[in-house]
């Protein structure tokens, strides 16, 4: 077993309830007040219209919003919200706002379609729905209805204070979000993250935050639906540093964000950082000199591109994470310059965490530097999907490890190395895609006897969909009208990309689809062409 090498980050003793709202305000009023310029400083500022509320509004804010949802609404402790929106600087009051009344939140991905809201419905039964104008069209009815976050009637909810908040006693195991995730196999499952859950990932952030003499200004381009997103807003308010919020990533309004508003942090996904240090003259002219740290998660990040990267911003730290949904996002990360120089390192432990490096045909545990499933435990890993007793058994063991999909190896300096995932699943631009959910799609296509879609690399993407497929003798179908087909039914960034035509999907006796065995195949036939 692997332990943390960093100090241990102080949790609240599991019985006292304590929701993640009442956590980070704690936090938030050590921050303040140790941090005089931090009352002073906008909590969150849209990067494309410069508004912003500020630390002295924030509470009174997220306040006003639960009682308008208590007490107007009728929400209680238990029920689940369902959000549907691009970032925003509404989004982490909302968050917090729910987090109060014990509700609990499953943000999806507003790109999603009918179809996969339903799915996501079914796993989460919401009673209620947050959207835009731009997404309201998806949601099926509910029994409160949907509120629009960017109507005039949501900005009154929060700041026109009609009745007082009844006071919800949140206890630490109980569900806080929902979130999306295929896990090791299959089709979406949701991820019932607890209260619990996040207060030992914002403990531990906290514990890591270095001194700083001025609140630090995150941009948090990525999605605040995805686990990475969610915790970096919450966490960041929660620390009294100011998050800029982006509706849709755009380099130029990056570039200008990071000039105008002095970002100092910024949160990307790997595809993103390979655009910076692929960007040509769009980059001079801009005063980047305020940008500090670049954390980067979510997906592989090729050692070219890291050593691009510092090669092209030699004072920007690179801070890599190695996380998944179902721990919260956390299991590593890169702390300080030192940590940073590890080439291909995603870090070492967080201070909650242990793990063990399992080989995956004989179950034993591995010593340091050899290549293994990693199994992780500690505060921060899930409780279990929602309603799925047998995918839950199948990822998470009676003891609390929960088994990664993910080949890596920890060296004896206790860092951590992804090697390659063992799971099916894609990432696209750190978006999850599930092969299983795809090839549910095309076998129900009348032509498509068998199919098997596998992650196929790509610089820019980093994987992309590709489907192998075996038509009906007759049929005459093609590449083309295959792809449309999926594409018709699901989020833009699960489309099917290349389609290859195959007499058998090759499968072990089991019936297991030989994933490997297909990949060489497609990346063989690439460079036949
Ligand atoms: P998600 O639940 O969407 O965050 O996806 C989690 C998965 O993303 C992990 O199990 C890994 O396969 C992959 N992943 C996350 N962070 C990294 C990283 N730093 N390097 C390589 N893969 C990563």
């Amino acid at each position: 077993i692997y332990h943390s090498l960093r100090p241990n980050a102080p949790l609240p003793p599991e019985t006292v309830p304590i929701s993640v709202a009442d956590y980070a305000f704690s936090l938030l009023k050590t921050s303040l007040s140790s941090e005089t310029a931090a009352s002073v400083a906008p909590a969150l500022i849209s990067a494309a219209t410069g508004h912003r509320i500020f630390y002295s509004e924030l509470s009174r804010r997220t306040e006003t919003l639960a009682a308008f949802l208590q007490n107007r609404i009728g929400l209680s402790k238990g029920d689940t919200a369902f959000v549907l929106s691009p970032n925003s600087i509404h989004v982490p009051i909302l968050y917090l706002s729910l987090f109060s009344l014990g509700v609990v939140i499953s943000p999806s991905n507003p790109a999603s379609t009918k179809p996969e809201i339903s799915r996501q419905f079914e796993l989460c039964k919401p009673v209620i729905a947050f959207a835009t104008s731009a997404t309201v069209h998806k949601i099926p009815s509910l029994r409160y209805g949907t509120i629009l976050l960017d109507s005039p009637e949501f900005e009154s909810m929060m700041t026109n204070q009609l009745e007082k908040l009844r006071r919800v006693d949140v206890s630490q195991s109980d569900p806080a979000t929902i979130l999306y995730s295929s896990g090791t196999t299959g089709r979406v499952k949701g991820v019932v993250l607890t209260h619990r859950n996040w207060i030992a990932i914002m403990a531990d952030a906290y514990g890591a935050r270095p001194a700083r003499t001025s609140p630090a200004v995150a941009l948090c381009t990525v999605p605040c639906f995805h686990v990475y997103g969610f915790g970096l807003c919450v966490r960041t308010v929660a620390f009294g540093e100011s998050v800029v919020t982006m509706e849709r990533f755009d380099m130029r309004l990056m570039m200008r964000a990071i000039e105008e508003l002095k970002i100092t942090h910024i949160g990307l996904a790997p595809p993103v950082v390979l655009a910076m240090v692929k960007l040509g003259d769009m980059m001079d002219g801009y005063d980047l000199s305020s940008l500090e740290v670049v954390g980067c998660g979510g997906a592989p990040l090729p050692k070219g591109v890291i050593e691009r990267f510092k090669k092209r911003f030699p004072n920007v730290q690179l801070v890599q994470a190695y996380g998944l949904t179902e721990s919260t996002g956390g299991v590593a990360r890169t702390m300080g310059l030192k940590e940073s120089e590890v080439l291909g390192a995603t870090g070492r432990l967080m201070s909650t965490c242990k793990a063990k490096i399992v080989d995956p045909d004989s179950g034993m545990g591995l010593p340091p530097s050899k290549p293994g499933e990693l199994w992780v435990r500690g505060p921060s890993v899930m409780k279990g999907y929602v309603g799925d007793e047998e995918a839950t058994a199948a990822i998470l063991d009676s003891e609390g490890w929960l088994r990664t999909g993910d080949l890596c190896y920890i060296d004896n300096e206790g860092f951590l190395f992804y090697v390659d995932r063992i799971k099916e699943l894609i990432k696209y631009k750190g978006y999850q895609v599930a092969p299983a959910e795809l090839e549910h799609l095309l076998l129900s296509h009348p032509d498509i006897v068998d199919a098997a879609v596998i992650p196929y690399p790509d610089e820019e993407a980093g994987e992309v969909p590709m489907a192998f497929v075996v038509r009906q003798a007759e049929s005459t179908i093609d590449e083309l009208q295959i792809k449309e087909f999926v594409a018709k039914q699901v989020a833009p960034y699960k489309k099917i990309r290349g389609v290859m035509f195959v007499n058998s999907i090759p499968k072990n006796a089991p019936g297991k689809v030989l994933r490997k065995e297909l990949i060489k195949l497609a990346l063989s036939s690439a460079t036949s062409k």
